[in-house]
């Protein structure tokens, strides 16, 4: 049966031809040496994975990669455009990258992902940027061989953010450099437009990979020693609308947790409005699903959380984090929280506190609301202070330290699995390993550990990190 979704195969057959002919111009052009690729990507684990596709095609086009765009041959900017800030940081090492540009003419000088499906940034990045090459949208990732070869041979700037209801290009490849971690995405697109959200409109609807693709990439990548798969998706719990299979994200992960291998899931992000009592079933009940749940709440009180369309109320909300908690014993809860949505009062806000001390977060996302061109919370009236939101936001914050120092304090002298991950990022000897929790333990031991599974010991629940040792002692969890 055809694909719903999915870009026809004489397309890839297509763009695999321009890879081929970008590779030659390549060799061409750079006789003695590879041509040289900087990728740089903003935002969420969605927008990493996009990252990984395009490398992976620049790979099979004949670049290599490197850390800095400085030496390159081709720089690219992977944009993310949910908050304010991360689109200024974007503007800003553009502006930078005008001086190689004037070093080495020759240089490519592209940007993608969500900010280029905006007109009003297209627009600006035309008349105000016009050393930028190559600009493409979120919809047109397999087409970058022919969009490069056309940048390389033609004497325009080459510019394609079509809208588009969305596809699924499938079989691109992949450069990840994640180590032991993976990220899979098994969605994309958004169906909920929350009001304060721009991701509808620059990743278009909800369209869900077939389970075989899925599973497909899955095996794949524990056949290649990954050890922990993160299923992504803006909304993983409606997982399979409109597919030909017709398996939810319960099933889904039954089917993930069922093959063979030494590996952990995870998944995110769950909107609290489709997580359903089958899927605590489903994680309490496999074993290779990690029992942690991000589930973004935004909001404690019920007027905002209206405003904001996230259709569940503070009641509905507490009542599945007891759900789940009952359900999957010692579940690590966390979430993302907007601080002063347009028109939150004071005493709203104290309701999102008191929500955050009942529920008892491991860790928490939290965001200053920044508005987005073209969401209707963007037209509403806004009148607290970015100052006084800065104060709520130290508040909300020291509250989650708080309650999270509360918790770290009693994993002292408890045993966790963690799944060694690296060095630790201060450096030194010791290592840094994640719990089936998703919390960080550092400790000493050979980095021969990185890839396995290691029983840890706290010892000392540090300000921000938790010390610990290697130990014999059976794990907690
Ligand atoms: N699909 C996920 C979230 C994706 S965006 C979900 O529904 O949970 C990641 C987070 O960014 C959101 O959960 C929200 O907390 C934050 N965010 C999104 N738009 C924002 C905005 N305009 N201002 C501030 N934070 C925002
Ligand atoms: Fe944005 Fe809401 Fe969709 Fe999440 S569920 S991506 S917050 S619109």
């Amino acid at each position: 049966m055809a694909k719903l979704h999915n870009v026809p195969p004489e397309e890839l057959e297509r763009q695999r031809q321009y890879a081929l002919r970008v590779r030659e111009l390549l060799a061409a052009k750079y006789p003695t040496r590879a041509p040289r690729a900087f990728v740089h990507t903003y935002g969420c684990q969605g927008n990493v994975a996009d990252g990984e596709r395009i490398e992976g095609q620049l790979e099979e086009m004949g670049y290599e990669f490197c850390d800095s765009p400085e030496n390159a041959d081709f720089a690219l900017y992977n944009t993310c455009a949910v908050r304010e800030h991360a689109e200024d940081r974007v503007f800003g090492n553009v502006g930078k990258l005008k001086n190689y540009k004037q070093k080495n003419p020759d240089m490519v000088l592209a940007l993608c992902g969500c900010m280029m499906q905006q007109a009003h940034v297209r627009d600006r990045i035309y008349k105000s940027y016009p050393y930028v090459n190559l600009v493409f949208g979120t919809h047109v990732l397999h087409r970058l061989p022919e969009l490069l070869y056309e940048t390389l041979t033609g004497p325009r700037r080459v510019v394609c953010a079509p809208d588009s209801p969305g596809e699924i290009a499938e079989h691109l490849p992949v450069r990840r450099t994640g180590g032991v971690k993976a990220w899979l995405p098994i969605m994309y697109g958004c169906d909920n437009f929350c009001s304060y959200c721009v991701v509808p409109y620059v990743r278009s609807r909800e369209r869900s990979r077939e389970p075989e693709d899925v599973l497909c990439e899955a095996r794949g990548l524990i056949a290649s020693g990954c050890r922990e798969i993160t299923l992504l998706g803006q909304n993983v719990n409606s997982y399979g609308k409109g597919n030909v299979s017709g398996l939810n994200f319960a099933g889904l992960l039954r089917e993930l947790n069922a093959l063979p291998g030494d590996f952990k899931l995870r998944f995110m992000t769950s909107h609290p409005k489709d997580c359903t009592h089958e899927l605590l079933e489903t994680i309490a009940a496999c074993d290779k699903v990690s029992k942690h749940l991000h589930l973004p709440v935004q909001s404690g009180n019920d007027r905002v959380l209206a405003a904001m369309n996230r259709r569940y109320t503070r009641a509905q909300y507490l009542d599945l984090v007891a759900d789940a908690k009952a359900t999957v014993p010692g579940l690590s809860l966390t979430s993302d929280i907007i601080v002063g949505f347009p028109g939150e009062t004071y005493a709203e806000f104290c309701d999102t506190l008191s929500l955050v001390e009942a529920v008892g977060y491991t860790s928490l996302f939290t965001f200053i609301y920044s508005p987005r061109v073209g969401t209707a919370a963007a037209k509403l009236p806004d009148p607290v202070s970015h100052k006084e939101k800065t104060e709520w936001f130290a508040q909300l914050t020291a509250l989650q330290e708080k309650i999270a120092a509360g918790a770290r304090a009693q994993m002292r002298g408890r045993t966790y699995t963690v799944l060694v991950e690296g060095r630790a990022k201060a450096g030194g000897a010791l290592l840094a390993g994640r719990t089936d929790g998703n919390i960080m333990l550092e400790f000493p031991g050979d980095p021969a550990l990185i890839g396995t599974y290691q029983n840890v010991r706290v010892t000392d629940a540090g300000h921000w990190t938790l010390l610990g040792e290697r130990t014999t002692d059976a794990p907690e969890r």
